[in-house]
């Protein structure tokens, strides 16, 4: 049995459960979904893996902040201390990883700008390459942030070769796509195999 930890704060969440089941069911192992909405949900839970969808990164600081329920500043240092715990982190997700505001480190070294490509209307599909799960990635951009720049992280997919548009640290995936929007689950399997769902 893995516990995946969703974090509830908005977003395209439906989509990462249903691609999670799908990953479990091929993996042949049980899958529990804890649906994470309060700080003592990360803390107390037994969580295996972390999902951090997509959204509107400023309205999920604003419901997430300290000013608001507390999940994300709680969530980031529970990340800090637990490094071992994978996570997925899509889109706005990826934004907040790699800018989180509460005044420590970013999780994942990469220096992104919200909104990268343009507006809604400049929203794409794209076939991405991924050195992380080999071949090739169906790219879902909708109003996705850019990575400007990405020291020290693993290039887990580009897009057009040489564009970074995912970075693994550890054990840590922040994506600027969305991959729970296609029928490919390999991220989502990644995850589940991280989490040790090949051997439960
Ligand atoms: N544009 C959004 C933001 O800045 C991210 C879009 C998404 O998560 N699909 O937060």
């Amino acid at each position: 049995m893995v516990s995946v930890g969703l974090v509830m704060l908005q977003g395209a969440r439906h989509a990462h459960i249903a691609a999670l089941e799908k990953a479990a069911d091929n993996l042949g192992v049980g899958l529990e979904i804890i649906e994470l909405r309060t700080p003592e949900e990360i803390t107390s839970s037994n969580l295996d893996a972390i999902v951090f969808p997509g959204g509107e990164s400023t309205t999920m600081r604003l419901t997430g902040g300290v000013e608001g329920n507390g999940l994300l500043p709680a969530l980031f240092s529970w990340l800090r201390a637990n490094p071992d715990l994978p996570v997925l982190a899509t889109c706005a997700g990826a934004i907040l990883m790699a800018d989180p505001q509460d005044g420590d480190p970013p999780l994942v070294n990469g220096v992104i700008n919200r909104n990268g490509y343009g507006r809604q209307a400049d929203s794409f599909q794209a076939e991405l390459q991924t050195p992380e799960l080999g071949g090739s990635f169906p790219g879902v951009f909708i109003r996705a942030p850019r990575f400007k720049s990405v020291e020290g992280a693993a290039v887990a997919v580009a897009y057009n070769q040489d564009e970074v548009v995912a970075i693994r640290e550890g054990c840590w995936i922040a994506a600027t796509f969305h991959p729970e929007l296609t029928d490919d689950i390999r991220f989502h399997t990644w995850l589940l195999t991280q989490a040790g769902g090949d051997s439960k």
